[in-house]
Protein backbone atom coordinates (compact mmCIF):
# COMPACT_ATOMS: atom_id res chain seq x y z
CA UNK A 1 0.00 0.00 0.00
CA UNK A 2 1.11 3.79 -0.64
CA UNK A 3 2.36 5.24 2.62
CA UNK A 4 -0.11 7.50 4.44
CA UNK A 5 0.42 10.94 4.24
CA UNK A 6 -1.69 12.53 7.34
CA UNK A 7 -2.46 16.24 7.02
CA UNK A 8 -0.31 18.23 9.85
CA UNK A 9 -3.64 20.80 10.13
CA UNK A 10 -5.77 17.54 11.50
CA UNK A 11 -5.78 18.02 15.25
CA UNK A 12 -8.56 15.85 16.31
CA UNK A 13 -8.53 12.69 13.49
CA UNK A 14 -5.44 10.78 14.31
CA UNK A 15 -6.22 8.76 16.65
CA UNK A 16 -9.16 7.22 14.45
CA UNK A 17 -6.79 6.92 11.41
CA UNK A 18 -3.53 5.61 13.76
CA UNK A 19 -5.71 2.54 14.65
CA UNK A 20 -6.51 0.02 11.89
CA UNK A 21 -10.09 0.85 11.15
CA UNK A 22 -12.58 -2.05 11.32
CA UNK A 23 -15.95 -3.43 10.51
CA UNK A 24 -18.68 -3.73 13.35
CA UNK A 25 -20.31 -7.47 13.06
CA UNK A 26 -22.16 -8.74 15.94
CA UNK A 27 -21.02 -6.48 18.05
CA UNK A 28 -16.98 -6.68 17.48
CA UNK A 29 -14.70 -4.64 15.11
CA UNK A 30 -13.57 -7.15 12.78
CA UNK A 31 -11.38 -7.22 9.67
CA UNK A 32 -12.82 -8.86 6.55
CA UNK A 33 -13.05 -12.89 6.29
CA UNK A 34 -10.58 -12.77 3.18
CA UNK A 35 -8.66 -10.18 5.03
CA UNK A 36 -8.62 -7.83 2.06
CA UNK A 37 -8.50 -4.05 2.55
CA UNK A 38 -8.77 -1.40 0.21
CA UNK A 39 -7.51 2.46 -0.10
CA UNK A 40 -9.20 5.55 1.17
CA UNK A 41 -8.05 8.80 -0.65
CA UNK A 42 -7.88 12.41 0.21
CA UNK A 43 -10.03 13.92 -2.95
CA UNK A 44 -7.73 17.28 -2.15
CA UNK A 45 -4.71 15.72 -2.76
CA UNK A 46 -5.44 12.58 -4.12
CA UNK A 47 -3.02 10.91 -1.23
CA UNK A 48 -3.83 8.36 0.44
CA UNK A 49 -5.51 8.73 3.88
CA UNK A 50 -6.46 4.90 4.97
CA UNK A 51 -6.56 1.65 4.16
CA UNK A 52 -10.30 -0.22 5.70
CA UNK A 53 -11.75 -3.94 5.26
CA UNK A 54 -13.02 -4.76 1.94
CA UNK A 55 -16.27 -6.52 3.53
CA UNK A 56 -17.80 -9.09 0.48
CA UNK A 57 -20.63 -11.43 0.29
CA UNK A 58 -18.70 -13.72 3.61
CA UNK A 59 -19.31 -10.84 5.53
CA UNK A 60 -22.29 -9.64 4.30
CA UNK A 61 -23.46 -13.34 5.33
CA UNK A 62 -21.84 -12.86 9.11
CA UNK A 63 -23.43 -9.51 9.22
CA UNK A 64 -27.02 -10.58 8.02
CA UNK A 65 -26.75 -14.02 10.64
CA UNK A 66 -25.79 -11.35 13.33
CA UNK A 67 -28.70 -9.14 12.67
CA UNK A 68 -31.26 -11.84 12.66
CA UNK A 69 -29.94 -13.67 15.52
CA UNK A 70 -30.60 -10.14 16.98
CA UNK A 71 -33.87 -9.98 15.63
CA UNK A 72 -34.77 -13.42 16.78
CA UNK A 73 -33.84 -13.24 20.14
CA UNK A 74 -35.52 -9.71 20.88
CA UNK A 75 -32.19 -8.34 22.02
CA UNK A 76 -33.58 -4.91 20.66
CA UNK A 77 -36.98 -5.50 20.69
CA UNK A 78 -36.98 -6.67 24.37
CA UNK A 79 -35.78 -3.02 25.44
CA UNK A 80 -38.64 -0.44 26.23
CA UNK A 81 -39.37 2.37 24.00
CA UNK A 82 -37.95 4.54 26.19
CA UNK A 83 -35.12 3.02 26.73
CA UNK A 84 -34.27 2.29 22.96
CA UNK A 85 -34.85 6.30 23.05
CA UNK A 86 -32.25 7.04 25.64
CA UNK A 87 -29.84 4.80 23.68
CA UNK A 88 -30.55 6.92 20.84
CA UNK A 89 -29.90 10.21 22.48
CA UNK A 90 -26.74 8.62 24.01
CA UNK A 91 -25.57 8.45 19.90
CA UNK A 92 -26.64 11.69 19.18
CA UNK A 93 -24.86 12.72 22.74
CA UNK A 94 -21.20 10.93 21.42
CA UNK A 95 -21.33 12.04 17.96
CA UNK A 96 -22.19 15.69 19.77
CA UNK A 97 -18.68 15.34 21.97
CA UNK A 98 -17.10 14.34 19.17
CA UNK A 99 -18.14 16.40 16.43
CA UNK A 100 -14.71 17.93 16.04
CA UNK A 101 -13.01 14.34 15.20
CA UNK A 102 -16.36 13.09 12.76
CA UNK A 103 -15.79 16.92 11.04
CA UNK A 104 -12.34 15.90 10.01
CA UNK A 105 -12.57 12.71 9.29
CA UNK A 106 -15.49 13.73 6.86
CA UNK A 107 -13.45 16.57 5.44
CA UNK A 108 -10.20 14.63 4.61
CA UNK A 109 -12.84 11.67 3.32
CA UNK A 110 -15.72 13.32 1.15
CA UNK A 111 -13.53 16.84 0.62
CA UNK A 112 -16.22 19.23 1.87
CA UNK A 113 -14.70 22.05 3.90
CA UNK A 114 -14.58 20.84 7.69
CA UNK A 115 -16.69 24.02 8.97
CA UNK A 116 -19.65 23.11 6.19
CA UNK A 117 -19.32 19.30 8.31
CA UNK A 118 -19.06 21.26 11.58
CA UNK A 119 -22.03 23.47 11.25
CA UNK A 120 -24.18 21.16 8.77
CA UNK A 121 -24.13 17.13 8.35
CA UNK A 122 -22.51 16.80 11.67
CA UNK A 123 -25.55 18.80 13.86
CA UNK A 124 -28.10 17.40 11.17
CA UNK A 125 -26.55 13.66 12.41
CA UNK A 126 -27.45 14.58 15.55
CA UNK A 127 -30.65 16.03 15.43
CA UNK A 128 -31.90 12.57 13.47
CA UNK A 129 -30.51 10.47 16.29
CA UNK A 130 -32.41 12.71 18.90
CA UNK A 131 -35.46 13.16 16.37
CA UNK A 132 -35.81 9.30 16.02
CA UNK A 133 -35.63 8.82 19.79
CA UNK A 134 -38.34 10.43 20.39
CA UNK A 135 -40.33 8.39 17.84
CA UNK A 136 -39.27 5.27 19.96
CA UNK A 137 -42.24 5.28 22.21
CA UNK A 138 -44.75 7.13 19.67
CA UNK A 139 -45.06 4.31 17.11
CA UNK A 140 -48.62 3.27 17.04
CA UNK A 141 -51.32 1.65 15.45
CA UNK A 142 -55.33 2.97 16.25
CA UNK A 143 -58.80 1.01 16.70
CA UNK A 144 -61.17 0.08 13.47
CA UNK A 145 -65.03 0.33 13.87
CA UNK A 146 -66.08 -2.95 11.82
CA UNK A 147 -69.35 -2.69 9.56
CA UNK A 148 -70.05 -6.25 10.23
CA UNK A 149 -72.82 -8.14 12.14
CA UNK A 150 -71.76 -8.78 15.78
CA UNK A 151 -69.77 -7.01 18.09
CA UNK A 152 -65.43 -7.35 17.27
CA UNK A 153 -62.47 -5.66 18.62
CA UNK A 154 -59.97 -4.61 15.90
CA UNK A 155 -56.65 -2.97 16.14
CA UNK A 156 -53.38 -1.93 14.52
CA UNK A 157 -49.97 -2.19 15.43
CA UNK A 158 -47.04 -1.23 13.79
CA UNK A 159 -44.21 -3.95 14.03
CA UNK A 160 -40.38 -3.69 13.05
CA UNK A 161 -40.03 -4.87 9.58
CA UNK A 162 -37.00 -7.46 10.45
CA UNK A 163 -33.79 -7.43 9.62
CA UNK A 164 -32.89 -4.02 7.30
CA UNK A 165 -29.93 -3.86 4.50
CA UNK A 166 -28.83 0.13 3.99
CA UNK A 167 -26.84 0.71 1.61
CA UNK A 168 -25.66 4.36 1.25
CA UNK A 169 -23.38 6.98 -0.89
CA UNK A 170 -20.51 9.47 -0.49
CA UNK A 171 -21.89 12.77 -0.33
CA UNK A 172 -22.97 13.33 3.07
CA UNK A 173 -21.38 9.79 4.67
CA UNK A 174 -22.12 9.97 8.52
CA UNK A 175 -25.67 12.02 7.52
CA UNK A 176 -26.77 9.71 5.46
CA UNK A 177 -25.67 6.56 7.94
CA UNK A 178 -27.94 8.32 10.61
CA UNK A 179 -30.68 8.73 7.82
CA UNK A 180 -30.82 5.30 8.39
CA UNK A 181 -29.34 4.23 11.39
CA UNK A 182 -31.81 6.13 13.40
CA UNK A 183 -35.51 5.67 12.15
CA UNK A 184 -34.70 1.66 11.82
CA UNK A 185 -33.56 1.66 15.31
CA UNK A 186 -36.31 3.50 16.65
CA UNK A 187 -39.00 1.35 14.81
CA UNK A 188 -37.34 -1.74 16.30
CA UNK A 189 -35.32 -3.48 13.34
CA UNK A 190 -31.75 -4.70 13.14
CA UNK A 191 -29.57 -3.43 10.69
CA UNK A 192 -26.81 -4.17 8.41
CA UNK A 193 -25.05 -1.08 6.64
CA UNK A 194 -22.37 -0.94 4.08
CA UNK A 195 -20.73 3.16 3.58
CA UNK A 196 -19.69 4.06 0.38
CA UNK A 197 -16.12 2.74 -0.89
CA UNK A 198 -14.97 6.79 -1.53
CA UNK A 199 -16.16 7.27 2.32
CA UNK A 200 -16.22 4.65 4.93
CA UNK A 201 -14.44 6.59 7.59
CA UNK A 202 -16.99 8.16 9.42
CA UNK A 203 -19.05 5.35 9.19
CA UNK A 204 -16.64 3.33 10.55
CA UNK A 205 -16.29 5.55 13.73
CA UNK A 206 -20.07 5.42 13.96
CA UNK A 207 -19.66 1.93 14.64
CA UNK A 208 -17.27 2.67 17.70
CA UNK A 209 -20.01 5.31 19.17
CA UNK A 210 -22.61 2.63 18.68
CA UNK A 211 -21.01 -0.03 20.97
CA UNK A 212 -20.13 2.57 23.29
CA UNK A 213 -23.69 3.91 23.58
CA UNK A 214 -25.03 0.20 24.29
CA UNK A 215 -26.57 -0.60 21.27
CA UNK A 216 -26.89 -4.56 22.16
CA UNK A 217 -24.34 -6.96 19.93
CA UNK A 218 -25.77 -7.64 16.40
CA UNK A 219 -28.41 -5.04 16.26
CA UNK A 220 -26.08 -2.56 14.60
CA UNK A 221 -23.31 -4.30 11.90
CA UNK A 222 -21.52 -2.16 9.80
CA UNK A 223 -19.39 -2.73 6.73
CA UNK A 224 -17.18 -1.29 4.14
CA UNK A 225 -16.90 -2.83 0.68
CA UNK A 226 -17.85 -2.34 -2.57
CA UNK A 227 -21.20 -2.22 -4.10
CA UNK A 228 -21.06 -4.78 -6.84
CA UNK A 229 -20.03 -7.65 -3.91
CA UNK A 230 -20.94 -6.55 -0.82
CA UNK A 231 -23.97 -3.94 -1.72
CA UNK A 232 -25.00 -7.01 -4.06
CA UNK A 233 -24.44 -9.30 -2.02
CA UNK A 234 -26.85 -7.28 0.81
CA UNK A 235 -29.53 -6.50 -1.81
CA UNK A 236 -30.19 -9.97 -2.56
CA UNK A 237 -29.87 -11.56 0.75
CA UNK A 238 -32.79 -14.17 1.61
CA UNK A 239 -32.73 -13.44 5.12
CA UNK A 240 -32.88 -9.58 4.69
CA UNK A 241 -36.41 -8.36 4.82
CA UNK A 242 -36.07 -5.25 3.63
CA UNK A 243 -33.46 -3.02 1.74
CA UNK A 244 -33.54 1.35 1.79
CA UNK A 245 -30.81 2.52 -0.51
CA UNK A 246 -29.80 6.07 -1.20
CA UNK A 247 -27.57 6.37 -4.40
CA UNK A 248 -28.22 6.84 -8.30
CA UNK A 249 -31.07 5.72 -10.28
CA UNK A 250 -29.09 3.18 -12.41
CA UNK A 251 -28.11 1.43 -8.87
CA UNK A 252 -31.51 2.22 -8.04
CA UNK A 253 -33.35 -0.08 -10.45
CA UNK A 254 -30.55 -2.77 -9.93
CA UNK A 255 -31.57 -3.25 -6.39
CA UNK A 256 -34.99 -3.68 -6.98
CA UNK A 257 -34.22 -6.69 -9.45
CA UNK A 258 -32.05 -7.62 -6.47
CA UNK A 259 -34.67 -7.82 -3.77
CA UNK A 260 -37.17 -9.87 -6.12
CA UNK A 261 -35.37 -13.09 -5.18
CA UNK A 262 -37.48 -12.86 -1.74
CA UNK A 263 -39.54 -9.79 -2.53
CA UNK A 264 -37.78 -8.08 -0.03
CA UNK A 265 -39.52 -4.65 0.93
CA UNK A 266 -37.64 -1.89 -0.83
CA UNK A 267 -37.05 2.02 -0.46
CA UNK A 268 -35.18 4.26 -2.76
CA UNK A 269 -33.74 7.75 -2.64
CA UNK A 270 -32.64 8.05 -5.81
CA UNK A 271 -31.02 11.07 -8.34
CA UNK A 272 -32.79 14.52 -9.35
CA UNK A 273 -32.08 17.23 -11.66
CA UNK A 274 -34.41 19.28 -9.24
CA UNK A 275 -35.65 23.20 -11.00
CA UNK A 276 -35.29 26.50 -8.99
CA UNK A 277 -37.61 28.37 -10.26
CA UNK A 278 -37.22 32.80 -10.75
CA UNK A 279 -40.77 34.43 -11.18
CA UNK A 280 -40.41 38.27 -12.51
CA UNK A 281 -41.47 39.46 -9.02
CA UNK A 282 -38.63 37.60 -6.76
CA UNK A 283 -36.95 39.67 -4.62
CA UNK A 284 -33.74 39.45 -6.83
CA UNK A 285 -30.82 39.68 -4.07
CA UNK A 286 -32.76 36.49 -2.24
CA UNK A 287 -33.49 34.33 -5.44
CA UNK A 288 -29.96 34.95 -6.62
CA UNK A 289 -27.69 33.73 -3.57
CA UNK A 290 -30.22 31.38 -3.14
CA UNK A 291 -30.18 30.09 -6.49
CA UNK A 292 -26.13 30.01 -6.11
CA UNK A 293 -26.58 27.91 -2.79
CA UNK A 294 -29.05 25.74 -4.00
CA UNK A 295 -26.50 24.53 -6.45
CA UNK A 296 -23.22 25.13 -5.02
CA UNK A 297 -23.84 23.47 -1.59
CA UNK A 298 -21.69 20.57 -1.21
CA UNK A 299 -20.13 20.84 -5.07
CA UNK A 300 -23.46 19.93 -6.22
CA UNK A 301 -23.40 16.87 -5.13
CA UNK A 302 -26.75 16.86 -3.18
CA UNK A 303 -29.79 14.93 -5.39
CA UNK A 304 -31.60 18.00 -4.71
CA UNK A 305 -29.02 20.33 -5.96
CA UNK A 306 -31.03 22.99 -8.13
CA UNK A 307 -29.17 22.31 -11.45
CA UNK A 308 -32.00 23.47 -13.62
CA UNK A 309 -32.49 27.15 -13.18
CA UNK A 310 -35.21 29.05 -14.94
CA UNK A 311 -35.57 32.44 -14.80
CA UNK A 312 -38.27 34.60 -16.26
CA UNK A 313 -36.84 36.47 -19.42
CA UNK A 314 -37.21 39.90 -17.89
CA UNK A 315 -34.78 39.07 -14.87
CA UNK A 316 -32.69 36.66 -16.97
CA UNK A 317 -29.60 38.43 -17.50
CA UNK A 318 -29.39 39.95 -14.09
CA UNK A 319 -29.59 36.64 -12.34
CA UNK A 320 -27.73 34.51 -14.69
CA UNK A 321 -24.35 37.36 -14.28
CA UNK A 322 -25.35 37.59 -10.33
CA UNK A 323 -24.89 33.76 -10.36
CA UNK A 324 -22.06 33.95 -12.30
CA UNK A 325 -20.31 36.69 -10.20
CA UNK A 326 -21.03 34.72 -6.71
CA UNK A 327 -19.58 31.80 -8.50
CA UNK A 328 -16.33 33.75 -9.66
CA UNK A 329 -15.87 34.60 -5.68
CA UNK A 330 -16.17 30.76 -4.09
CA UNK A 331 -12.67 30.11 -2.45
CA UNK A 332 -11.92 26.58 -3.64
CA UNK A 333 -9.28 25.04 -1.61
CA UNK A 334 -9.09 21.47 0.30
CA UNK A 335 -11.48 20.84 2.98
CA UNK A 336 -9.08 21.51 6.26
CA UNK A 337 -7.88 25.16 5.13
CA UNK A 338 -10.07 27.28 6.76
CA UNK A 339 -10.87 30.07 3.53
CA UNK A 340 -12.21 27.00 1.88
CA UNK A 341 -15.95 27.82 0.56
CA UNK A 342 -15.89 24.98 -1.79
CA UNK A 343 -13.64 21.58 -1.77
CA UNK A 344 -12.63 19.22 -4.43
CA UNK A 345 -15.01 16.44 -5.94
CA UNK A 346 -14.87 13.41 -3.78
CA UNK A 347 -13.16 11.16 -6.65
CA UNK A 348 -11.05 10.99 -9.75
CA UNK A 349 -14.32 9.16 -11.25
CA UNK A 350 -16.19 12.32 -10.50
CA UNK A 351 -14.16 14.52 -11.54
CA UNK A 352 -13.99 13.40 -15.24
CA UNK A 353 -17.83 12.96 -15.21
CA UNK A 354 -18.55 16.04 -14.01
CA UNK A 355 -15.48 18.10 -16.25
CA UNK A 356 -16.54 15.40 -19.43
CA UNK A 357 -20.48 16.69 -18.61
CA UNK A 358 -19.30 20.33 -18.83
CA UNK A 359 -17.46 20.19 -21.97
CA UNK A 360 -20.42 17.85 -23.08
CA UNK A 361 -22.70 21.14 -22.73
CA UNK A 362 -19.87 23.00 -24.79
CA UNK A 363 -19.92 21.18 -27.85
CA UNK A 364 -23.69 20.78 -27.51
CA UNK A 365 -24.39 24.85 -27.71
CA UNK A 366 -24.29 25.95 -24.15
CA UNK A 367 -22.35 29.30 -23.14
CA UNK A 368 -19.75 28.65 -19.92
CA UNK A 369 -20.85 31.90 -18.18
CA UNK A 370 -18.02 31.04 -15.73
CA UNK A 371 -16.04 28.27 -14.54
CA UNK A 372 -15.76 25.53 -16.69
CA UNK A 373 -12.28 24.07 -15.84
CA UNK A 374 -10.33 22.34 -13.47
CA UNK A 375 -8.71 24.40 -10.32
CA UNK A 376 -4.83 23.80 -9.91
CA UNK A 377 -3.40 20.29 -11.07
CA UNK A 378 -3.64 18.56 -7.79
CA UNK A 379 -6.95 16.78 -6.61
CA UNK A 380 -10.16 16.62 -7.67
CA UNK A 381 -11.16 20.49 -7.72
CA UNK A 382 -13.74 21.80 -10.18
CA UNK A 383 -14.50 25.65 -10.36
CA UNK A 384 -18.25 26.76 -9.88
CA UNK A 385 -19.53 26.58 -13.65
CA UNK A 386 -22.85 28.37 -14.49
CA UNK A 387 -23.98 27.42 -18.47
CA UNK A 388 -26.36 29.93 -20.13
CA UNK A 389 -29.02 29.39 -22.55
CA UNK A 390 -29.28 25.28 -21.90
CA UNK A 391 -32.08 23.38 -23.78
CA UNK A 392 -34.62 21.43 -22.75
CA UNK A 393 -33.15 18.52 -25.08
CA UNK A 394 -29.58 18.81 -24.04
CA UNK A 395 -27.76 16.26 -22.18
CA UNK A 396 -26.50 18.40 -19.19
CA UNK A 397 -30.54 19.38 -19.10
CA UNK A 398 -31.56 16.34 -19.16
CA UNK A 399 -28.95 14.18 -17.00
CA UNK A 400 -27.56 13.97 -12.97
CA UNK A 401 -23.82 15.98 -13.10
CA UNK A 402 -23.69 15.63 -9.64
CA UNK A 403 -21.08 18.25 -9.51
CA UNK A 404 -21.22 22.35 -9.08
CA UNK A 405 -22.78 22.82 -12.78
CA UNK A 406 -26.10 24.76 -13.55
CA UNK A 407 -27.90 25.12 -16.87
CA UNK A 408 -29.67 27.85 -16.87
CA UNK A 409 -32.93 28.95 -18.99
CA UNK A 410 -35.07 31.90 -19.45
CA UNK A 411 -38.95 31.58 -19.70
CA UNK A 412 -41.09 33.67 -20.75
CA UNK A 413 -44.26 32.44 -20.17
CA UNK A 414 -46.41 33.89 -17.03
CA UNK A 415 -48.99 31.27 -17.44
CA UNK A 416 -48.33 28.70 -14.18
CA UNK A 417 -48.72 25.66 -15.87
CA UNK A 418 -46.59 26.22 -18.57
CA UNK A 419 -43.93 26.77 -16.40
CA UNK A 420 -44.95 24.06 -14.33
CA UNK A 421 -44.56 21.82 -17.63
CA UNK A 422 -41.08 22.73 -18.15
CA UNK A 423 -39.89 22.18 -14.79
CA UNK A 424 -41.76 18.23 -14.80
CA UNK A 425 -40.31 17.69 -18.26
CA UNK A 426 -37.34 14.91 -16.30
CA UNK A 427 -37.53 11.70 -15.55
CA UNK A 428 -37.19 12.56 -12.13
CA UNK A 429 -39.37 14.34 -9.23
CA UNK A 430 -37.07 15.14 -6.07
CA UNK A 431 -37.25 18.55 -5.19
CA UNK A 432 -37.90 21.80 -6.80
CA UNK A 433 -37.28 25.80 -5.28
CA UNK A 434 -39.92 28.43 -6.17
CA UNK A 435 -38.70 32.37 -5.97
CA UNK A 436 -41.11 35.14 -5.76
CA UNK A 437 -42.47 37.78 -3.27
CA UNK A 438 -46.57 36.47 -4.38
CA UNK A 439 -47.44 34.03 -1.90
CA UNK A 440 -50.94 32.80 -4.27
CA UNK A 441 -48.32 32.08 -6.91
CA UNK A 442 -46.24 30.33 -4.87
CA UNK A 443 -48.59 27.81 -3.63
CA UNK A 444 -50.35 26.98 -6.87
CA UNK A 445 -46.28 26.20 -8.37
CA UNK A 446 -46.05 24.52 -5.23
CA UNK A 447 -48.82 22.12 -5.98
CA UNK A 448 -48.08 21.76 -10.00
CA UNK A 449 -44.70 20.79 -9.33
CA UNK A 450 -44.17 16.93 -9.19
CA UNK A 451 -41.80 16.63 -6.95
CA UNK A 452 -41.42 15.54 -3.29
CA UNK A 453 -39.96 18.41 -1.85
CA UNK A 454 -41.29 22.61 -2.71
CA UNK A 455 -39.24 25.13 -1.07
CA UNK A 456 -40.45 28.58 -1.75
CA UNK A 457 -38.19 31.50 -1.39
CA UNK A 458 -35.57 28.50 -0.05
CA UNK A 459 -33.32 25.78 -1.58
CA UNK A 460 -31.76 22.96 0.73
CA UNK A 461 -33.49 22.98 4.14
CA UNK A 462 -33.91 19.88 5.42
CA UNK A 463 -34.63 19.35 9.27
CA UNK A 464 -35.10 15.30 10.56
CA UNK A 465 -39.04 16.13 10.72
CA UNK A 466 -39.62 17.08 7.24
CA UNK A 467 -40.42 13.92 5.24
CA UNK A 468 -37.64 13.63 1.57
CA UNK A 469 -38.03 11.35 -1.10
CA UNK A 470 -39.13 11.29 -4.80
CA UNK A 471 -41.95 11.10 -7.40
CA UNK A 472 -41.37 9.18 -10.61
CA UNK A 473 -37.50 7.96 -11.17
CA UNK A 474 -36.12 9.62 -7.96
CA UNK A 475 -37.33 6.60 -5.93
CA UNK A 476 -39.43 5.23 -3.85
CA UNK A 477 -40.57 5.75 -0.13
CA UNK A 478 -39.88 9.03 2.19
CA UNK A 479 -36.90 9.66 4.77
CA UNK A 480 -37.49 11.38 7.54
CA UNK A 481 -40.30 12.50 9.62
CA UNK A 482 -43.06 10.24 10.57
CA UNK A 483 -43.41 9.17 7.26
CA UNK A 484 -40.21 6.91 7.47
CA UNK A 485 -41.96 4.26 9.33
CA UNK A 486 -43.85 3.26 6.77
CA UNK A 487 -40.28 1.96 5.45
CA UNK A 488 -39.28 0.24 8.41
CA UNK A 489 -42.70 -1.24 9.75
CA UNK A 490 -45.16 -3.46 8.95
CA UNK A 491 -48.84 -3.03 9.92
CA UNK A 492 -50.72 -5.72 11.61
CA UNK A 493 -54.33 -5.78 11.36
CA UNK A 494 -55.72 -8.07 15.02
CA UNK A 495 -59.67 -7.91 14.98
CA UNK A 496 -61.26 -10.79 18.31
CA UNK A 497 -64.69 -11.34 17.60
CA UNK A 498 -66.22 -10.55 21.17
P1 LIG B 1 -23.97 4.56 -6.66
O1 LIG B 1 -23.07 3.77 -7.55
O2 LIG B 1 -25.42 4.49 -6.85
O3 LIG B 1 -23.58 4.16 -5.17
C1 LIG B 1 -24.41 4.31 -4.04
C2 LIG B 1 -24.20 3.13 -3.11
O4 LIG B 1 -24.62 1.93 -3.76
C3 LIG B 1 -22.74 2.90 -2.74
O5 LIG B 1 -22.67 2.40 -1.41
C4 LIG B 1 -22.32 1.85 -3.73
O6 LIG B 1 -21.21 1.12 -3.32
C5 LIG B 1 -23.56 0.99 -3.77
N1 LIG B 1 -23.66 0.17 -4.96
C6 LIG B 1 -23.10 0.34 -6.18
N2 LIG B 1 -23.44 -0.66 -7.01
C7 LIG B 1 -24.23 -1.51 -6.32
C8 LIG B 1 -24.90 -2.73 -6.62
N3 LIG B 1 -24.83 -3.29 -7.83
N4 LIG B 1 -25.64 -3.31 -5.65
C9 LIG B 1 -25.74 -2.77 -4.43
N5 LIG B 1 -25.12 -1.63 -4.09
C10 LIG B 1 -24.38 -0.99 -5.01
O7 LIG B 1 -23.54 6.02 -6.70
P2 LIG B 1 -22.05 6.54 -6.90
O8 LIG B 1 -21.23 5.64 -7.78
O9 LIG B 1 -21.52 6.78 -5.57
O10 LIG B 1 -22.36 7.87 -7.69
C11 LIG B 1 -22.86 7.83 -9.02
C12 LIG B 1 -24.05 8.73 -9.16
O11 LIG B 1 -25.05 8.42 -8.18
C13 LIG B 1 -23.79 10.19 -8.86
O12 LIG B 1 -23.13 10.84 -9.86
C14 LIG B 1 -25.21 10.66 -8.65
O13 LIG B 1 -25.88 10.79 -9.85
C15 LIG B 1 -25.81 9.56 -7.88
N6 LIG B 1 -25.80 9.78 -6.43
C16 LIG B 1 -26.96 10.12 -5.82
C17 LIG B 1 -26.99 10.35 -4.46
C18 LIG B 1 -28.23 10.70 -3.74
O14 LIG B 1 -28.14 11.14 -2.61
N7 LIG B 1 -29.39 10.49 -4.29
C19 LIG B 1 -25.81 10.25 -3.74
C20 LIG B 1 -24.63 9.88 -4.37
C21 LIG B 1 -24.65 9.64 -5.73
P3 LIG B 1 -19.75 1.61 -3.77
O15 LIG B 1 -19.64 3.02 -3.44
O16 LIG B 1 -18.85 0.77 -2.99
O17 LIG B 1 -19.70 1.34 -5.24
MG1 LIG C 1 -19.79 3.50 -6.99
Amino acid sequence: MDTIALDPRLRHANGFLGRTPRMLIDGKMVAAVSGKTFTVYNPATGGVIASVPEGDAADVDLAVAAARRAFEERRWGRITPSERGRILWRIADLIERDLEELAELESIDNGKPYAVARVADLPLAVDMFRYMGGWATKITGSTLPLSLPGEYLSYTVREPVGVVGQIIPWNFPLLMAAWKIAPALAAGCTIVLKAAEQTPLTALRLAEIVQEAGVPPGVVNILTGFGETAGAALAAHPDVDKVAFTGSTEVGKLIVQAAAGNLKKVSLELGGKSPAIILPDADLDIAISGAANAIFFNHGQCCCAGSRLFAHKSVYDKVVAGIADIAGKIKVGPGLDPATEMGPLVSDDQFNRVTGYIEEGRQSGAKVAVGGSRVGNLGYFVAPTVLENTTSGMKVVREEIFGPVVCTQPFGDDDLDAIAKQANDTIYGLAASVWTRNGGTAHKLASRIRSGTVWINCHNVFDASLPFGGYKQSGWGREMGEEVFHNYTEVKAVTAAL
